[in-house]
């Protein structure tokens, strides 16, 4: 018997096992209203202030599609290669539970608006860049359902609560879903190609203005879909999921996933068809609801609802409203920066790339404007576990800094520590500058006096020195870099140095 904590490390389970993977990803459109009536669709107002006859379903009540979410829907659609329906329909999806006041949402079922598209992705290996084609099954339209807190327990599940909050302000709000087709051949990279996916994903609804996707206020959720067969052997059983809501985690779904279904699987197991929530804390995903049983919702088509047939005329009047897409977007900076592809890869993968271009907006040199968000400020992000564009350092910060390198009041190894300071909330970059008494040691008079401290404390290096030996400098130059706490500028200490003991390189 298998339990959730058993698990095979990574490496192993691909070693036995083929993933095949499949998202499905929920997004709220940013239009002003909601899907189906007037109310408005701002985020965090308090709870059933944003509801009306129509999204709450009082009797009696008409819904009308909003315009701006089928153009929106239709956009992304072309944005993904697909097929536009020239006529489609809205359909019910009938349960019973407290999220959705009319019993049903509207969405659509075996009529959706785009079909057959494709996205490619590219992550980075040890061998260089690969580039994935995930294929598109479909992008159609929904309403959001309203959103249930269960109060009184310990989890914030409903097992265990006292009592359920229903808030119907998110109940309506146009949604897309787009959902990949079973994707496989991604063996190890995987999780990698899930991540790349979803953030190609979101840039491309930002690029199309179309969403801002805020995944932290929960405008982007995804469905995680994983199954592993052996090679050769009929896709497995797959597991799902639900509502990943952040890149790193939709990557540390399908890992972990991966070495769970492989236990399961190689101690003679069976992978059960069910739902599964994940949880950010520990990285791993535990058993939800069963799908063995397909529920049947009893979809039809909405009767309330004309159909959607968009012409011909209309679909192409939105494709020339397309932007650069964001794969273009890519090889254009890549040309304009003149940068190798791996080096641009590690930016794009980094999330760098619209954070360097702000900073080059702000008047940063593009060389150190790259140098700091793929270099300390990364580091910094993967030390705290963060996204890069969530440091809280600001292209003008980056500005400051290095006009305060390129007037030789802060070296690189200061840079660092003012950037340290900014982001521990010490304040902005000339308060740390000010608070950690950081500035580069220049003045001769007290550079001579600790390289001649330095001398003194090692006369046999002087010696070799002075003999000739001038590799030997390094040992003075470290000490006194060491002394003014790296605040010196290390070549001028060197060239003080060799002037003070008569010798030229
Ligand atoms: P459901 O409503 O049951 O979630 P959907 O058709 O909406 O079904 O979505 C199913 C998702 O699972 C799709 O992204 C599909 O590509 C993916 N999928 C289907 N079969 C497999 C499989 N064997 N392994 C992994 N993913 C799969
Ligand atoms: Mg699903
Ligand atoms: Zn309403």
């Amino acid at each position: 018997m298998t339990t959730a904590h058993d698990t095979i490390a990574f490496a192993d389970a691909l070693k036995e096992f083929e993933p095949v993977i499949g998202l499905e990803t929920h997004v709220e459109l940013g239009t002003n209203s909601k899907m189906f009536c007037s109310c408005p669709t701002a985020f965090g107002a308090e709870s059933n202030t944003q509801v009306c006859p129509v999204c709450l379903g009082l009797p009696g009540s008409m819904p009308v599609v909003n315009r701006a979410a089928v153009e929106s829907t239709i956009r992304m659609g072309l944005a993904l290669n697909c097929d536009i329906a020239s006529w489609c329909r809205f359909a019910r999806k009938n349960y019973f539970y407290p999220d959705m006041p009319k019993d049903y949402q509207v969405s659509q079922y075996d009529e959706p608006l785009c079909t057959d598209g494709y996205l490619d992705v590219t992550v980075e290996t040890d061998a260089g860049p690969r580039e994935f084609r995930v294929e598109i099954e479909r992008v159609h339209m929904e309403e959001d359902t309203g959103k249930l807190t269960h109060a009184g327990g310990a989890t914030g599940r409903i097992h265990g609560a006292d009592y359920s909050l229903v808030d119907y302000n998110r109940a309506g709000i146009p949604l897309i879903e787009i959902v990949t087709k079973p994707l496989v051949g991604t063996g190890e990279l995987a999780p990698q190609v899930a991540k790349a996916y979803v953030t190609e994903l979101r840039d491309l609804m930002r690029a199309l203005g179309v969403s801002d996707v805020r995944m932290e206020e929960g405008s982007l959720r995804c469905d995680v879909n994983v199954s592993l067969n052996r090679p050769g052997d009929p896709w497995g059983t797959r597991s799902e999921t639900k509502n990943v809501n952040s890149l790193r985690s939709v990557e540390r779904a399908v890992h972990s996933e991966i070495e769970r279904q492989a236990a399961v699987l190689s101690s003679g197991g069976r992978v059960v068809q069910e739902t599964r929530h994940f949880h950010e804390d520990t990285g791993r995903s535990t058993s939800g609801r069963s799908k063995e049983q397909a529920e049947d919702y009893r979809y039809f088509p909405e009767p309330d609802l004309v159909p959607v047939a968009p012409s011909t005329e209309w679909v192409d009047e939105l494709r020339g409203t397309l932007p650069e897409l964001p794969s273009a977007r890519r090889a254009r900076l890549r040309a304009e920066w003149g940068v190798g592809e791996h080096e641009f890869q590690t930016m794009v993968n980094a999330g760098a790339l619209e954070l360097i271009e702000a900073s080059i907006a702000e008047g940063v040199d593009p060389a150190a404007a790259r140098k700091w968000w793929t270099g300390e400020l990364l580091r910094i992000a993967n030390d705290r576990e963060m996204e890069l564009a969530d440091v809280p350092v600001t292209p003008a910060q980056i500005r400051r800094v290095e006009s305060l390198v390129a007037d030789g009041s802060l070296n690189d190894k200061l840079a660092r520590q003012v950037f340290d300071g900014v982001i521990s909330g010490e304040g902005d970059v000339d308060e740390v500058v000010a608070g950690r008494g950081l500035a580069v040691v220049s003045d001769d008079s007290s550079l001579l006096a600790a390289i001649d401290t330095a001398l003194a404390e090692q006369p046999d290096v002087a010696d070799k020195i002075r003999g000739g030996k001038v590799q030997a400098a390094g040992a003075i130059v470290g000490a006194v870099m060491k002394a003014t706490r790296g605040q010196a500028d290390a070549a001028k200490v060197r060239a003080l140095l060799l002037e003070r003991l008569g010798v030229s390189e």
